[in-house]
Order: C-alpha cells, then sequence, then structure tokens
C-alpha cells in the first residue's frame, strides 16, 4: 500500500479538528492532512451541537476563549475567507435566569464585560418590556413529586448582549473544509485511522484501516468521544476521565408568533435552556441539570440517538413553565448526541503529551463549539510554537494535560 507524509495529521474532521486544521494553515505550518473516519463532517458531537456561544464561565481564561469563539464566529466570513459560508452567528442575546442575588449578577455582568463582551442587569419590568413572553417566575419546578407550582417572581437577571449561536454547527465545519482545502489542507474522508505509530517515544505516522501509511512527526487526536481509543492507540495513560456522554434534546415547533422574540435562555426554575432554532420556526431545548449528563455511551459507534419519554416531558414542562404563551400544540421531536465530558473538571484537555508530537484536543463536555476557534489557536501556538497579532492571549498551560483540574462553580454544562 503506497506510503503518504504530512508534516501534521489531525485525526477528527469535528468542529475541533477542523478548527486546528484552518489555524495551522493560516501559519503555514507544512503539509496537513485531516483523516475523518466518516463519509462526511461532523458525525460525531458537532453534527448534534446547540451550537450556543456565551461568556459566562467560572474561569476567566474560559470566557477568553469563549470571547475569541464569539468574535470568530460573528465574522465568520472574513474568517473563512468564504464570500457565502453556510454558517453565521444569530446574536440573540443570553438571558440567565438563575435565581441569584443581584450581587451575584452584578459581578458576573463585570466579568463579562471584563473580557470585552457586552452585559446588563435587567430587572423584571425590563424583562416583560423587552420579552414579553418570558415568565419571570424563579421558583423551582417539582419534577420529582409532581407538587403544584405556584410562579414567584423575580428582580433582577443578567443579560449577555453578544451571546447567542451558531445557525450551522455542521454546515460551519463544512465551511472550515473550504477554507482548509482552498488553503493547501488535504481532507480526507472514508479514513479511518487504525494506529498511530511511535517509535522512541515519539510519533512516528498514522495508518489508516485500509493499510494505508501516512509518516507524520505529529499528530493530533481531535477525536472527540472516540478520543479514548485514539490515546490507547499511543499507550498514553493520563489522569483524566473523559466519558463519551449520552445527552438529550428537544425540538418544538413554534406555530406561534411570541412577542418580542426568545433569546438563549438558561433557566435554573426549569433546569432547562432553550434557543430559537431554524429561523424561529422551532425552539431547541435542552437540559442544564447535572443529573442529565451521567449516562455513559459505552460505544460512540453505536447507542440510542432519540429522545426519551420522560426527558421530553420535563422539558416540555419547562419549556412550558418559561414561555406560558406557548400553546399546547406543534409538532415535538428530538435527538440525543454525545458530550465527551472531562469529569474531574468539565474543561478539556489541550496540547503536548510525553510522547513528542502527540497532541491532545478532547474532553469538552459541552463546551467544544464555542471554544473552537480558540482551541484551534492555541494548538497552532503550541504546534508551531509562535504567537501572532489576534491569537487568543491564554497561556496554553491552563488546559494542559499535566495540570491539576480546575475548581469550577458545578460540573455540568454551565460550569
Ligand atoms: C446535544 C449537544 C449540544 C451541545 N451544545 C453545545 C453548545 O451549545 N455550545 C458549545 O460550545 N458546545 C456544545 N456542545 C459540545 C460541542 O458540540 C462539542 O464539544 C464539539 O462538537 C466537539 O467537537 P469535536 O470535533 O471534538 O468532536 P466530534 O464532532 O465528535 O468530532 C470527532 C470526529 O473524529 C472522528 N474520528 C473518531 N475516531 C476517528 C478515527 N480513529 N479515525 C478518523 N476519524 C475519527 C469522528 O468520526 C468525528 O467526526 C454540544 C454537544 C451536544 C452533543
Amino acid at each position: 500500500m503506497a506510503g503518504d507524509t504530512a508534516d501534521i495529521v489531525i485525526i477528527g474532521g469535528g468542529i475541533i479538528g477542523m478548527s486546528t486544521a484552518y489555524e495551522l494553515a493560516r501559519r503555514d505550518a507544512g503539509r496537513i492532512v485531516v483523516v475523518e473516519k466518516a463519509t462526511g463532517v461532523a458525525s460525531g458531537s458537532t453534527g448534534a451541537s446547540s451550537a450556543i456561544v456565551r461568556l459566562r464561565y467560572t474561569h476567566t481564561d474560559t470566557m477568553r476563549m469563549a470571547r475569541h469563539g464569539q468574535e470568530v464566529y460573528r465574522d465568520w466570513a472574513a474568517y473563512t475567507g468564504l464570500a457565502r459560508p453556510r454558517a453565521s452567528m444569530r446574536q440573540t442575546g443570553v438571558l440567565w435566569m438563575l435565581g441569584e442575588p443581584i450581587s451575584t449578577i452584578e459581578h458576573e455582568r463585570d466579568r463579562i464585560r471584563g473580557v470585552g463582551g457586552r452585559a446588563r442587569v435587567l430587572s423584571g419590568a425590563d424583562l416583560a418590556e423587552r420579552f414579553p413572553a418570558i415568565s419571570t417566575c424563579a421558583t423551582p419546578i417539582d419534577l420529582v413529586d409532581g407538587n403544584d407550582h405556584v410562579c414567584g417572581d423575580t428582580d433582577a437577571f443578567l443579560f449577555e448582549d453578544d451571546g447567542g449561536y451558531c445557525t450551522d454547527p455542521v454546515g460551519a465545519t463544512q465551511d472550515l473544509v473550504e477554507a482548509c482545502r482552498r488553503d493547501g489542507v488535504e481532507v480526507r474522508f472514508r479514513a479511518p485511522v487504525a494506529a498511530v505509530r511511535t517509535a522512541a517515544g515519539r510519533v512516528r505516522g498514522v495508518t489508516l484501516a485500509d493499510g494505508t501509511t501516512i509518516d507524520t512527526p505529529v499528530v493530533v487526536n481531535a477525536a472527540g468521544p472516540w478520543c479514548n481509543r485514539v490515546n490507547e492507540m499511543v499507550g498514553l495513560d493520563h489522569q483524566w476521565a473523559l466519558v463519551p456522554t449520552r445527552i438529550q434534546l428537544m425540538l418544538r415547533a413554534t406555530i406561534e408568533v411570541l412577542p418580542g422574540g426568545v433569546p438563549m435562555i438558561a433557566d435554573a426554575a426549569g433546569g432547562i435552556y432553550l434557543r430559537p432554532e431554524s429561523g424561529g420556526r422551532q425552539l431547541l431545548v435542552g437540559s442544564i441539570r447535572t443529573e442529565d449528563e451521567t449516562e455513559p455511551v459505552v460505544d460512540p459507534d453505536s447507542y440510542d440517538t432519540g429522545l426519551d419519554e420522560d426527558r421530553r416531558a420535563a422539558l416540555l414542562h419547562g419549556l412550558h413553565h418559561r414561555l406560558p404563551g406557548l400553546v399546547h400544540r406543534g409538532r415535538i421531536t428530538g435527538l440525543a448526541g454525545m458530550y465527551t465530558i472531562n469529569r474531574d473538571d468539565v474543561h478539556p484537555v489541550l496540547g503536548r503529551t510525553h510522547i513528542d508530537g502527540f497532541h491532545v484536543a478532547n474532553g469538552y463536555s459541552g463546551h467544544g463549539f464555542k471554544l473552537a476557534p480558540a482551541v484551534g489557536n492555541l494548538l497552532a501556538q503550541v504546534i508551531t510554537g509562535g504567537v501572532e497579532d489576534g491569537d487568543v492571549t491564554v497561556a496554553p498551560e491552563f488546559l494542559s494535560i499535566d495540570r491539576a483540574p480546575l475548581e469550577v462553580r458545578e460540573k455540568g454544562v454551565l460550569a
């Protein structure tokens, strides 16, 4: 079987692998090959992503990375250099309804402003005026015993003006394939990596399932929920528990016009997040409850990709509580995708390993879409050894494989 050579091989054509390839290509990092086992892009986590891009996180460095992502997605056509990219950013704003005291809300507002984002405190009256369809109740719904719920008003909410979502995460990944190919990157589909070859403690190349070899000194593991399998190929034994985890979403057609529209909402009372989808013709609803992020996926190639009945009922209940004007009609569908959850601190593990030339980019825990541009940028800094104007200003050590676990507000999607 004919062999090939590359300066860098990236395993995985999801948003992380393609962002990394593009950032490397922008730096003329040599011959870059992306190998993806599926027939097209985004067949893993990226294809199911809600693609919400918001700034609030426990760690300021995570916020800086999210801010970098927000700027990249906002200027997507300029970033990719594509005249008509498939994806774009919808800046709906992000409304945090976590029932927090005003002091916390003001503190978080200032932290968001500190990384360059716009944020403000909305009073209950502001909210009612700006988004009249949204209930201001912050009293938790009892989903366990089904006790009657009495709504109680809340006075203050945090609003991130610049937040929103990418309209098409699969399209964004495809845009990067197009931009990469234009810039000389080879992107191969139907190219599963069966082995990563090493010798004397350093990477030598990869072997595909059909026996094709690519000799290379640098490999990036961007294999999403399959990352542990790729790490096993090089015998990488690290401290992190990276667990592919089934995550469910509900889509509900909107047949009514909601006055004032709906931003992205994080809603502690109902345990949900929601945002518009399909240009406002649907609402996308997911869970923010950590207990809904516990179902491991044993085989990422074969798991239940549907929405469970009980989860559907819980999400729907939360949705109607938050948007009481919704009529009880409208087609409901659902799906399940995979987070790869870093059970230790719900942050990714990124960069060099003790195997020379072997880099990891894994464990995004529900944050990987927004972080992808910054992740690609940081990996490009690490691999090429150079920092350029406009690079994300976070030390690569922040997420390195040998860091101590980070302290987070909660080990869940709102970390
Ligand atoms: C339901 C859901 C909602 C989400 N919502 C958000 C959100 O709102 N905001 C946010 O920021 N993030 C969100 N995320 C998380 C985000 O989508 C992921 O973190 C991100 O897509 C991970 O991208 P990835 O490229 O690492 O993985 P993937 O997209 O899974 O890509 C990995 C690729 O590697 C390929 N691969 C694996 N093994 C091999 C091999 N041996 N050889 C070749 N190819 C291989 C796979 O086929 C796959 O295409 C969500 C995720 C889900 C599931």
